[in-house]
């Protein structure tokens, strides 16, 4: 398949090799000025996308996807599909696919789950949203690039069930690293903590999978001095996506609320940037209750 893929930073740069790796006719546009192997470099988002069956963007956030959504269409083919990869707001996905499809395209916004380790492995899960054709047409792409494609319904629900799944990942991720603490200044000890919750009604992916306590349960970031991994600055982007997302649909999320004002604390006010998201378990250490 021809593939126009604009957008190749830490994730769209290995899916895009990948697919290039599996046979496919890539030309890749950076504002960048990157270069990918096995991807034909353009010199603008316009000829990255002429004559392509299918067009993937792999961007910051919406107001780039829209800047760019505005610059392609015109130049895609008829019945090409445009397949959006970044994580954006609910709102954005579903103005760019209506945009797209008065335009003759099928679209999907399809965020994705696995980070730059699942990007470069093509073992990432993509949350899939738009028709049932524009999926058909994207799947055997994603097969490529990830291990697992859902589509949860209409343009958009790709982008919201990646916010709420990514809400409780915040929120659960805070729950543990505040338990350990408690933990520690109640003299309990770190393993037998994770051997209790780990088998009992306290557990979670962020305890089980990717437990916030270093030389606890299996390896994770906090292994490697909390060196992302998940960054805790990409964590609050997707909790403040859920809280725009909320304030739009009427929803009432006290949690996902809390989640975002402690992230946004960690990431602007102390030292969070750059650190995994888990990084929450020693910042909660040295902290007391007032
Ligand atoms: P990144 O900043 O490494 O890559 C974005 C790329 O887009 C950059 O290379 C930038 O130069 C390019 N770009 C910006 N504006 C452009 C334009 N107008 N035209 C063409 N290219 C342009 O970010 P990333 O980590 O690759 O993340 C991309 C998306 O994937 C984001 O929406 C992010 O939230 C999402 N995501 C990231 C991860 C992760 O672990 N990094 C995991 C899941 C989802």
């Amino acid at each position: 398949m021809k593939i126009g893929f604009i957008g190749l930073g830490n994730m769209g740069a290995p899916m895009a090799a990948n697919l290039a790796k599996a046979g496919h006719d890539l030309t890749g546009f950076d504002t960048a000025g990157v270069s990918v192997e096995g991807v034909t470099k353009a010199e603008t988002a316009t000829d990255a996308v002429r004559g392509a069956e299918a067009v993937i963007t792999m961007l910051p956030n919406g107001d780039i996807l829209r800047a760019v959504a505005d610059q392609i269409i015109p130049h895609m083919e008829k019945g090409a599909v445009f397949i959006d990869c970044s994580t954006v707001d609910v709102d954005s996905a579903r103005a760019v696919a209506e945009q797209a499809e008065q335009a003759g395209l099928l679209a999907v916004d399809a965020p994705v789950s696995g980070g730059i380790g699942g990007a470069a492995a093509g073992t990432l899960t993509f949350m899939a949203g738009g028709s049932d054709a524009a999926f058909a047409k994207a799947a055997p792409l994603f097969e490529i690039m990830g291990q697992k494609a859902v589509h949860c319904g209409a343009a958009g629900a790709g982008q919201a069930a990646k916010i709420c799944n990514n809400m409780i990942l915040g929120v659960t991720m805070i729950a543990t690293c505040e338990a350990f603490a408690l933990a520690d200044k109640l003299g309990l000890d770190r393993q037998k903590m994770f051997d209790v919750v780990s088998t009992s009604s306290g557990y979670s992916w962020s305890m089980n999978a990717y437990c916030p306590a270093p030389g606890v349960g299996p390896q994770s970031p906090a292994d490697n001095d909390y060196k992302p991994g998940f960054a805790a600055e990409l964590m609050l982007k997707d909790l403040r996506l859920s809280q725009q997302a909320a304030e739009s649909a009427d929803a009432d999320t006290p949690m996902g609320q809390i989640a975002t004002a402690l992230y946004e604390q960690f990431v602007e006010a102390e030292d969070g940037k750059g650190m995994d998201f888990s990084a929450m378990l020693p910042r909660f250490e040295k902290r007391g209750r007032s």
